[in-house]
């Protein structure tokens, strides 16, 4: 039997992202042991039922210790606290990386925490995921062909960068580097932005006094637009505290877009519109859709 690429995984948040690497690399037999931490029992126990972990541990020092691949994968907020318990359990050659929406936050939060261990630390960011949260909707095949943005810092250990690559190419994902910065303020676009204003959105129909009849009414269109607003409210409050200043940026942007569109509505100018429209159309059908 081969060596497996990772002797033992521990996975400190077995939900939907660390129960779905885990259940990858497992499927694909990169692993030998899987052990994971959680906050509840019940979420551990069925993890091991699942067979996504072989068993979990009380404490974060007990689940990391001979672990050569560490997986950080709770929402962002309590990232810090769980970098502090690994940092004094974490044997010497081990690996650390997160999941984390947002990087610079966490690069920070990993800097305080983690102190001289912090080469070890490779941030890290799959594109994946769903509006859906716990071990019992992950799934082996959720990092297939969709990116993994990797993060590493100047003085960020490259043979650690180079195992975290190698560990999300097993899991099927196409893996990116770039720099936190960039990587906070594109997804505070491409995907913090639309959260926000699908929770938005939903919480304006709610203060309707008509809102009954207008969610019965609602159609393919604003199932679409507010899928996402089904998402874990704890994760996406720490994914906007922790990417405050592109969120704030983007959103101004987006305020002073909407006061254009309210205007040329309010003037009835319609060539605007279409031109508007048009654009939109195109560059989402162009980028999205893969059209010309
Ligand atoms: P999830 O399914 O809710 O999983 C989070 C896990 O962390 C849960 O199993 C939870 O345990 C555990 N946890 C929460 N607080 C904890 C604590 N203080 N100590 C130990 N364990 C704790 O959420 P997820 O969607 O996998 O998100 C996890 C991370 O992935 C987040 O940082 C998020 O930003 C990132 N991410 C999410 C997506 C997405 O689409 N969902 C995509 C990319 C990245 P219990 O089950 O016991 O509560």
């Amino acid at each position: 039997m081969s060596i497996p690429m990772i002797k033992k995984l521990a996975v400190i948040g077995v939900g939907l992202i660390g129960g779905s690497l885990a259940r990858a690399l497992r499927e694909g037999g990169h692993v030998g042991e899987v052990v994971g931490f959680g906050r509840s029992l019940g979420n551990l126990e069925t993890a091991a039922d699942l067979g996504v972990i072989d068993r979990a541990e009380v404490s974060v020092a007990e689940t990391v210790r001979d672990a050569d691949m560490i997986v950080v994968a709770v929402p962002v907020g309590r990232m810090e606290g769980i970098f502090s318990q690994l940092a004094t359990g974490m044997m010497d050659g081990a690996v650390v990386t997160d999941v984390g929406s947002v990087k610079r936050a966490v690069v920070a939060m990993a800097r305080t925490a983690l102190g001289v261990r912090c080469s070890a630390f490779v941030p890290g960011h799959p594109i994946a995921g769903t509006e859906h949260t716990g071990v019992s909707a992950s799934k082996a095949d959720l990092f297939e062909h969709h990116r993994i943005i990797l993060t590493p810092e100047d003085d960020t250990d490259v043979a650690a960068v180079a195992r975290v690559r190698a560990m999300w190419q097993a899991a099927g994902g196409d893996v990116v580097s770039m720099s936190v910065a960039e990587h906070d303020d594109i997804l505070a676009v491409c995907s913090h932005l639309p959260h926000v204003l699908a929770y938005a959105l939903v919480d304006l129909l709610i203060r309707r006094d008509d809102h009954k009849t207008t969610f019965d009414l609602a159609a393919g269109g604003f199932r679409d637009f507010t899928r996402i607003a089904s998402s874990d409210p704890t994760m996406w409050h720490d994914i906007c505290l922790g990417n405050r200043d592109a969120l704030v940026k983007v959103l101004k942007d987006y305020q002073q877009n909407l006061d254009d569109l309210l205007s040329a509505i309010d003037r009835g100018d319609g060539q605007w519109l279409m031109d508007t429209f048009m654009r939109a159309k195109r560059a989402r059908d162009t980028y999205i859709e893969g059209q010309n």
